[in-house]
């Protein structure tokens, strides 16, 4: 089956997108790869193709590069105040505002998540993230103040502090929600007076490719934004490991975070990495159950389990474990799954056969090690990628399903009796990206937020997302914090300067 199959409502300005194959944006221009190779991008709910996109590499790489230095050391990127670089980012975010019904079919279709979530979550995120990053660029402060010099007696100074951004970023994005991911990268950097050169992942170009139509109606200068559409280890290695690129910015998985760092280390270029996680979400027997089996629903489930915050290692309180198992479990037997383009549809495709195999083989290494599928457990249907809500129950500590991230919608449901061993468990991980609490003990939730090492922990709420709450990983799950105030850090650097009086 091929996605024509499906009688997909889309919109003229869609299919005219994908009638065209897509290339890499340098320099304000749009052009093939240097290679002139290009790949296809599927519809992971039949497999069927969408658009060839231009695989961009090395040469490419390093032209983007190039044009990103230029428009970041002279032209009128570097010479425009910041008032007027808040006004471009702002209005980016207008622009994705009036393109949302867009960008909601291209993400639908490209990643397979459901076209109204992908409307009402990344869409409104992408615009609002903009547009909180754009006040920032009027807000970039220093400092200033009176050294005293033990060796210098009777000398008098004033020092200050400036903020500038860091120059020339790389950024390496993931396919879970690639506009949103394109716009926490770019937002910051842009605001702060960077220059980009974007890699989004090569199972989900378009969103990125869209939105670099809009940074060019929106009249940023050229090359200020590139964007370089292609392979991890074609195009994002070279990105990673470029001599004149002063940062990388990278989401993915650990393992790739790893490869990012060794490859920076050549010139020493600033690392930021969100990375993966294993979360814990813990029912404490005093919670609202009505309230937490929704919640661990939406923490497991969320964008098909497909988030690297996923709360996947479940812990229920004893008294309520059965509860709480049977409610998820009637809840989870209830999502529809099918494509992502029909609304109706709760639970799409996962991304790709890739992703497929790696959720399967998981569910497949689970029984073996004596899990049960409580609900769910295998494939939906016989095509396209879809698996099965599924709530793994009879797990053990050591078992891998427990241990690693899967990154599909399955659930480890784990008893505890006790708050102090609870909280060293839910700590025995080498992840430490989120967590969730459910209890009406006020102070508990209070004492298991300060006790779980973890970069986000929600009380009575799960995947609570805003462009003013920082975001990122403790242990190994990153380095830095996106959103809030807190990524100015990561786009900015202090200079300090000292006037003798
Ligand atoms: P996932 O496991 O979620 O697919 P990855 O970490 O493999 O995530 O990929 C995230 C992003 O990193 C993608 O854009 C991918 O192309 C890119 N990537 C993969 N391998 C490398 C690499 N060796 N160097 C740089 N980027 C890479």
């Amino acid at each position: 089956m091929t996605a024509t199959e499906f009688d997909y409502d889309l919109l003229p300005s869609v299919r005219q997108f994908l009638r065209t194959p897509r290339r890499l944006l340098i320099n304000g221009e749009w052009v093939e790869a240097a290679s002139g190779e290009t790949f296809t991008t599927e519809d992971p709910a039949t497999a069927g193709a969408l658009v060839d996109v231009a695989s961009g590499g090395a040469e490419d790489v390093d032209r983007a590069v190039k044009a990103a230095r230029q428009a970041f050391e002279e032209g009128p990127w570097a010479a425009m105040t910041p008032y007027d670089r808040g006004q471009l980012v702002h209005r980016l975010g207008d622009l994705i505002a009036e393109h949302a019904s867009e960008f909601a079919q291209l993400e639908a279709l490209d990643n397979g998540k459901n076209v109204a979530i992908a409307e009402a979550v990344d869409v409104a995120l992408a615009v609002e993230t903009f547009h909180y990053q754009a006040g920032w660029a009027t807000k970039i402060l220093g400092s200033t103040f009176r050294p005293s010099v033990p060796y210098a007696p009777g000398a008098q100074f004033l020092g200050m502090t400036m903020r500038e951004p860091l120059g020339v970023v790389g950024q390496i994005i993931p396919w879970n929600f690639p506009l949103l991911m394109a716009s926490w990268k770019l937002g910051p950097a842009l605001a702060t007076g960077n220059t980009v050169v974007l890699k989004p992942a090569e199972q989900t170009p378009l969103t990125a490719l869209l939105l670099g139509e809009l940074t060019l109606e929106a009249g940023f200068p050229p090359g200020v934004v590139n964007i370089i559409t292609g392979f991890g280890s074609t195009a994002g290695a070279p990105l990673a490991s470029h001599p004149d690129v002063d940062k990388v910015a990278f989401t993915g998985s650990t393992e790739v975070g790893k490869l990012i760092l060794q490859a920076a280390a050549g010139n020493l270029k600033k690392v930021s990495l969100e990375l993966g996680g294993k979360s814990p979400n813990v029912v404490f027997a005093d919670a609202d159950v009505e309230q937490a089996v929704p919640g661990a629903i939406l923490a497991s489930f969320f964008n098909h389990g497909q988030t690297c915050c996923a709360g996947t290692r479940l812990f229920i309180q004893n008294d309520v474990f059965d509860a709480v198992t049977d409610g998820i479990a009637a809840a989870a037997a209830q999502i529809t799954i099918g494509p992502g383009m029909d609304p109706a549809n709760q639970m799409g495709p996962l991304v790709s056969a890739d992703q497929f195999e790696r959720v399967t083989g998981y569910l497949e290494s689970g029984y073996a090690d004596g899990a049960r599928a409580l609900t769910g457990g295998k494939r939906h249907g016989d095509f396209g990628y879809f698996v099965e809500p599924t709530v793994l129950i009879e797990t053990r500590p050591d078992m891998k399903v427990v241990r690693e991230e899967i990154f599909g919608p399955v659930v480890c449901a784990i008893p505890f009796t006790d708050e102090d061993d609870l909280i060293r468990t839910a700590n025995d991980s080498h992840y430490g990206l989120s967590a969730g609490v459910w209890t009406t003990d006020v102070a508990k939730a209070h004492r298991a937020a300060a006790k779980l090492k973890a970069g986000t922990v929600w009380v009575n709420s799960y995947n609570v997302f805003d462009a003013s709450l920082p975001f990122g990983g403790y242990k190994q799950s990153g380095w830095g914090r996106e959103n809030g105030p807190e990524v100015l850090d990561l786009y900015t650097q202090v200079k300090t300067v000292v006037v003798a009086l």
